[in-house]
């Protein structure tokens, strides 16, 4: 194949399928090659969570019909197509192979605790958020605000939300339900996008309710031992909040 298969026009069967997107507890799935370029493969579905909303893209394996290679990041390309990024010098399957991608499903699972405790201290916290950022270490979200805080009332309201094992779901509402219901976009960083159809929202029953593309566990309990770190003041209408798994 000739080119970056990304650079054509938009064509539907071009685009990755986001399994991701709807059970973000697979960890692996059979797939084909339907582009390859420098230094990444592009197929036509994935469990890959590619970079974006703070969240790192994902890293894993890839196997084929004799071989294999490590995918150390994932990216959306223009268009739809999720780029499976491999490691330099990688051997690698070529277009029209069928292949079976695998998570480092530790790291995920990381970011999916985590991902879903920042909603949790965005809803303690009721300020606009102006920023975020996951990793499997430590994350942290930035809301503008600057009344003073309670470390330790907020690392109890935290914990009390994971212990109450709140039920975490997803659903898709049109362009023209969620105009109607401004409340929705509470998050002054993340805008939902417009035009695009259908938005996905996430929900944390009784606590969280607002857009969100990244991926999420089933319930609160699961995120297990948070903890809030170090309060940051990044500027006069800025303060960080960097949170931490203790396992
Ligand atoms: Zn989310």
């Amino acid at each position: 194949m000739n080119g970056s298969l990304y650079d054509d026009t938009r064509e539907p069967d071009k685009m990755t399928e986001d399994l991701f997107r709807h059970d973000s507890y697979l960890k692996a799935c059979d797939a084909v090659v339907t582009g390859v370029d420098d230094d990444a493969i592009i197929l036509d579905r994935t469990v890959f969570y590619p970079m974006g909303g703070g969240q790192p893209g994902d890293i894993g394996t890839i196997s084929w019909d004799g071989g294999s290679a490590s995918i150390i990041d994932t990216r959306y390309a223009e268009r739809g197509a999720i780029r499976h990024i491999l490691a330099e010098d990688s051997a690698r399957p070529e277009a029209g192979d069928a292949v079976q991608v695998e998570l480092d499903w530790d790291r995920r699972y990381r970011h999916m605790r985590m991902h879903t405790a920042l909603h949790l201290l965005g809803s303690v916290l009721q300020y606009g958020v102006t920023g975020g950022s996951i990793s499997a270490e430590k994350s942290r979200l930035d809301f503008d605000m600057q009344d003073a805080v309670d470390k330790e009332e907020l690392n109890s309201a935290l914990r009390a939300l994971v212990e109450e094992n709140h039920v975490v779901s997803c659903r898709w509402i049109t362009d023209e339900e969620l105009a109607a219901q401004p409340d929705l976009v509470r998050t002054l960083s993340v805008q939902p996008p417009k035009g695009a159809g259908k938005i996905r929202l996430l929900e944390i029953e009784g606590v969280d309710l607002q857009p969100c593309g990244g991926t999420h566990l089933h319930t609160t309990g699961e995120v297990g031992q948070v903890r809030i770190g170090k309060v940051e003041n990044k500027g006069k209408h800025n303060r960080r909040f960097n949170i931490h798994l203790d396992d």
